[in-house]
């Protein structure tokens, strides 16, 4: 098979996009994130984009419906939709006689921390020399190995059709294909840090960064700090000590923050998709700044932003200046309803 014919495949079966890089690209990488440790014959990367809708961001740009962009837009393309894709997608690698591994996100066993340390008392290496058991492809390294995009200041991919709207699937495969080039640096990233200025907790830091050679290239990220992103972007915010509140369940150190209307955080939607903070720095700003400077190929008859961007005020007059002012038209009495029959 070519490499035009698998990338045609890779559409018809759902992917927006399709890359492939050679696995000599990963040479030099960490021996926890080489895709060579899960299969040492691989000769291909196959990586598939899936957009996450405009649309599935508008309701938390409007600060009215959460969770379309967690269930329809994070987890359940994670969860749902990638799998199919690459799964069907390796059927039809295999079926020529070359082993295909599908890949999602399938961080959850991974023997790193989001730093890249091993995790305490995880697991251990089944012989010496081999990567303690779960390796973690980073899917956004690959996408960018595999031509799609280059990785912005933000550490997300951005790709010259969805920007940084976009989630990666990968396929480590002993097909040998043609590779795609390599996205220089620079191409769309432009440093405009509005990532850094609209992140809600201030996860993206603007002055400390961290920096790779990846693919021949010189490689300078944000040091995003992954920690506070993981309260922050569930919208919640950390307490000081001696205050003890219960927006997140279990536990007592945390209330909303001024970017959730919830109460209590939401459950989780399809295993990871509890975004309240919709992604409002590293995708949303991003996108706002690709698109006003119109070097996204998927445009939109209108702007995405038309109002200043909402907070919730958590104190008392603000609960009371934004009481909810709705009565359900069927809660009141027939004879009192203008619809009534
Ligand atoms: S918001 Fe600007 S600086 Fe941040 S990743 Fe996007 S283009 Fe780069
Ligand atoms: S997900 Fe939210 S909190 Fe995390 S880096 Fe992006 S904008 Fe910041």
């Amino acid at each position: 098979m070519t490499s035009q014919e698998i990338k045609a495949i890779a559409k018809q079966l759902g992917a927006d996009i399709c890359g492939i890089g050679s696995i000599d690209r990963w040479e030099g990488a960490p021996l926890q994130m080489d895709p060579r440790q899960i299969m040492p014959k691989a000769k291909s990367v196959i990586a598939l984009g899936f957009r996450v809708l405009r649309g599935s961001l508008r309701g938390i740009e409007e600060g009215t419906f959460f969770s379309n962009y967690s269930a329809m837009g994070y987890g359940g393309i994670t969860y749902l939709y990638m799998p199919m894709t690459v799964i069907n997608l390796s059927k039809i690698i295999e079926d020529e006689g070359y082993e295909a591994v599908p890949m999602g996100h399938q961080s959850d066993w991974r023997a790193i921390d989001n730093k890249g340390f091993l995790k305490k008392n995880w697991s251990r290496p089944v012989a010496p020399g081999k990567a303690a058991p779960d390796v973690m492809v980073s899917m956004r390294i690959a996408g960018f190995l595999c031509g799609l995009g280059e990785i912005g200041y933000s550490k997300m991919l951005l790709t010259p059709e969805f920007g940084p709207r976009l989630r990666i699937g990968i396929i480590i495969t002993e097909m040998e294909l043609e590779p795609d080039p390599i996205m220089k640096p620079g191409t769309l990233c432009n440093k405009c840090m509005a990532c850094v200025r609209e992140c809600p907790g201030g996860c993206i830091p603007a002055d400390k960064t961290v920096k790779a050679h990846i693919g021949g290239y010189d490689l300078e990220w944000a040091d995003v700090d992954m920690s506070k992103c993981a309260d922050v972007f569930r919208g919640a915010e950390k307490l000081p000590d001696g205050e003890t509140g219960d927006y997140i369940e279990g536990s007592t150190k945390y209330k909303a923050s001024s970017f959730s209307p919830f109460y209590k955080k939401p459950k989780v939607l399809y295993n990871s998709g509890q975004a309240i903070c919709g992604a409002r720095g590293c995708t949303r700003a991003c996108m706002v700044s690709l698109e006003a400077r119109g070097v996204l190929k998927n445009k939109f008859e209108s702007p995405f932003r038309t109002q200043k961007q909402w907070t919730v005020d958590w104190s008392e007059e603000g609960i009371e200046r934004c009481k909810p002012d709705y009565t359900p038209p069927y809660a009141k009495p027939a004879k009192d309803r203008d619809d009534a029959d």
